[in-house]
């Protein structure tokens, strides 16, 4: 059954944190007419654990939100007091950018540019219940028992369904400290036929910032020269605010011994919290108990803003007794005055099973309802942003019949996210990490725009100015590649000298700039020096290779196209395969269990994730070579029949 109407939006995004930002600003910037419902428009974007966006992996996926024209590159700019390029000595597969951000500043700058933003209203009420018509989401009803009426509704609740927090053996209703919780939501989901599991996250005690002594702890700068999240920030002032150093300490066996006796009043180890948390991220008290044989944990002192007292501690999230807190983080060499402005704590709250969602974020089974966010199961603000923006554009595309926008794990980083989520689902807190990624190399952050930005121009998300900007990059990276590829160094006696006092080996054959560019030892800077050394004092210089008119980020695109032009080629080669096998859709009424030779196990596999192509049918656990082999010999074989 199709949408009836009348509606008060096109489409209605709840909640305001960074999916929901994602998704409402998309929506929006797509022109369709849509309303962002919070609890508290006051936290809208608010980071509700550290101050920071980026890290490894999570660099990528922020990258890739700017070159598909979201606003969490743009408004990280112009909150970060620190900017920082991790793993920046290594491959560029694994480089990823991260920035220390005002706090404050970041949910006013997102509030700012979202209140500003045309055909985006703010609504502040908490909604109870998803409203459906056959199978067809019409709106959703408020706690006060009034209605919105919408054709698409995007749920990106957070860590608020019933959620629960924990310090100690106290507990408090409340989706983050300051915040109540959503009660009503998690009951209609249900009725829907959502699967619903209880997962859990920690965060770490917050400091008064002269309470502290840095004289006793390691200063961590940022980047000398920072360089912007957005590929699109192009104002000349930048970066936008002062940038500052965070501080970095050590536990130690002391620490370790107070928090191990006090285990029996953790709610993680009394069974208090019923909730998985995060493997990868786990709280202090979950380190001193898995990680015995170490007698340190690295922890960083970050400050939370630039007007702010509050100091983050990047290391010990905990939900441990108030005095127990106090007791331990007085033990760390620099905190032993700590003052404290917060207690750590852990938060309980209800998440759905991605696996009944498509690859746009859509329900398989109702039409117009999109989940993103920690809701789908996963952690962290750049998981929730990447499914924030790709469940609003689907959104803003489904209300008029426009198409589906889909990004596969070839794609990028979002795509690869996403493929996970909706096939395996999630049973602790989701993170992403680049080992998630098969063609990293592909799939850089440096190369984001070129990868992604054509389809945000066609789409319409990117504005004009902004196409603009992606053109000229791309120009200057075609034309710099064709200079490379047509200024030659000869075998001459003078090349060979200048080449040996830059330390590179000598030519016997004429050989092109871009050939001297895989040099180990050669940078672009490097050959355009030797180009000039070659030709000064020659009567006929030769022309010189002059790449001064092209920008930084394109001699950087240039340079690793070029070095790693090998890799690239044969990952590209490599993706095809899977490019293939997720053209092929699989029918959504196909009944898996007419397919002969598949085991019981495996059709119920199929049968639970109702995969869309037989990409996604091959990368499901459990299901065999053998049993895809079946699977693809039945679909040609009912297509023939169809033919026929
Ligand atoms: C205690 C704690 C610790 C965390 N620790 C980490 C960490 O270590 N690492 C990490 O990466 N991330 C951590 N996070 C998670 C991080 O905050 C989230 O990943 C991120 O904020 C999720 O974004 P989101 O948009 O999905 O939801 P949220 O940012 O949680 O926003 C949810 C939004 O939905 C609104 N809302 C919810 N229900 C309703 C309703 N029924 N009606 C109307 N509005 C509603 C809320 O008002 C809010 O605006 C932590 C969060 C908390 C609270």
């Amino acid at each position: 059954m199709s949408f009836k109407g009348p509606e008060d939006f096109e489409v209605l995004v709840i909640g305001g944190g960074h999916a929901g930002c994602e998704a409402a600003y998309s929506s929006a910037r797509l022109g369709r007419k849509t309303a962002m419902l919070t609890l508290n428009p006051s936290r809208i974007g608010f980071m509700s654990c550290n101050p920071a966006i980026g890290g490894l992996a999570k660099g990528q996926l922020v990258k890739e939100i700017d070159a598909l024209g979201g606003i969490m590159g743009l408004n990280t700019d112009r909150s970060a007091i620190q900017f920082k390029r991790l793993n920046s000595s290594k491959g560029p597969a694994v480089r990823s950018s991260r920035a220390q951000c005002d706090k404050a500043l970041y949910s006013l700058n997102m509030q700012s540019t979202l209140r500003e933003l045309p055909g985006l209203s703010i609504v502040e009420a908490e909604a109870t219940k998803i409203l459906i018509e056959g199978l067809q989401v019409v709106g959703v009803e408020l706690r006060d028992g009034s209605q919105i009426r919408a054709r698409a509704v995007v749920i990106t609740s957070g860590t608020f369904l019933q959620a629960i927090m924990h310090t100690g053996l106290s507990q408090q209703e409340g989706g983050r400290l300051g915040d109540v919780a959503a009660k009503g939501l998690s009951g209609s989901l249900r009725e829907l036929g959502f699967r619903l599991s209880r997962l859990k996250t920690g965060t770490p005690p917050r400091l008064h910032r002269n309470s502290l002594d840095y004289s006793k702890m390691a200063e961590q700068f940022g980047d000398a020269v920072p360089s912007r999240f957005s590929f699109y920030d192009k104002s000349a002032v930048f970066p936008y605010l002062p940038q500052v150093a965070c501080h970095i300490t050590y536990t130690n066996e002391k620490t370790h011994e107070w928090i191990e006796k006090n285990f029996d009043r953790s709610p993680m180890f009394t069974g208090i919290i019923q909730g998985v948390g995060p493997r990868y991220c786990p709280s202090i008290e979950d380190k001193v108990k898995r990680f015995r044989e170490r007698d340190r944990h690295q922890i960083f002192v970050e400050p939370e803003g630039l007007t702010t007292d509050e100091m983050y501690i990047n290391g010990i999230s905990t939900s441990l007794p108030a005095d127990v807190q106090e007791q331990f983080v007085r033990t760390i060499v620099g905190l032993e005055n700590a003052q404290f402005i917060k207690f750590g704590y852990a938060v309980e709250y209800d998440a759905v099973d991605a696996r009944q969602l498509r690859a746009t974020l859509e329900s398989k089974d109702w039409k117009g309802l999109f989940c993103a966010g920690q809701i789908n199961g996963t952690s962290g603000y750049e998981e929730a942003g990447a499914q924030g923006l790709i469940a609003g554009i689907n959104a803003a595309l489904s209300v008029r019949d426009s198409g589906e926008f889909i990004l596969s794990r070839i794609d990028g980083y979002i795509g690869v996210l996403i493929d996970d989520l909706i096939l395996k689902g999630a049973d602790e807190p989701y993170r992403m990490f680049t080992s998630r990624a098969e063609y990293r190399l592909l799939l850089r952050e440096d190369n984001a725009d070129l990868r992604l930005s054509p389809r945000a121009i066609e789409l319409g998300i990117l504005d004009s100015e902004q196409a603009e900007i992606f053109y000229r990059k791309q120009e200057a990276i075609q034309s710099g590649r064709e200079q490379i590829r047509n200024r030659f160094f000869y075998p001459t006696e003078k090349t060979n000298r200048v080449l040996a006092e830059a330390g590179s080996a000598e030519i016997r054959d004429k050989i092109s700039a871009e050939v001297l560019l895989k040099r180990p030892e050669m940078d672009l800077s490097k050959v355009q020096e030797l180009s000039r050394k070659v030709a000064e004092g020659e009567e006929d210089p030769r022309p010189v290779l002059d790449l001064s008119g092209v920008s930084t980020d394109a001699i950087e695109q240039i340079e690793i196209q070029v070095k790693y032009e090998g890799y690239i080629q044969r990952d590209l080669e490599l993706l095809e395969g899977l490019r293939k096998s997720e053209e092929v859709l699989i029918p959504s009424n196909l009944d898996f269990s007419l397919i002969p030779g598949l085991s019981a196990e495996i059709q119920g596999r199929l049968r639970v994730a109702r995969p869309e192509t037989l990409g996604q049918a091959s990368r499901l656990p459990g299901v065999t070579p053998a049993a895809m082999a079946n699977l693809m010999i039945f679909m040609k074989m009912n297509d023939r029949q169809v033919a026929q």
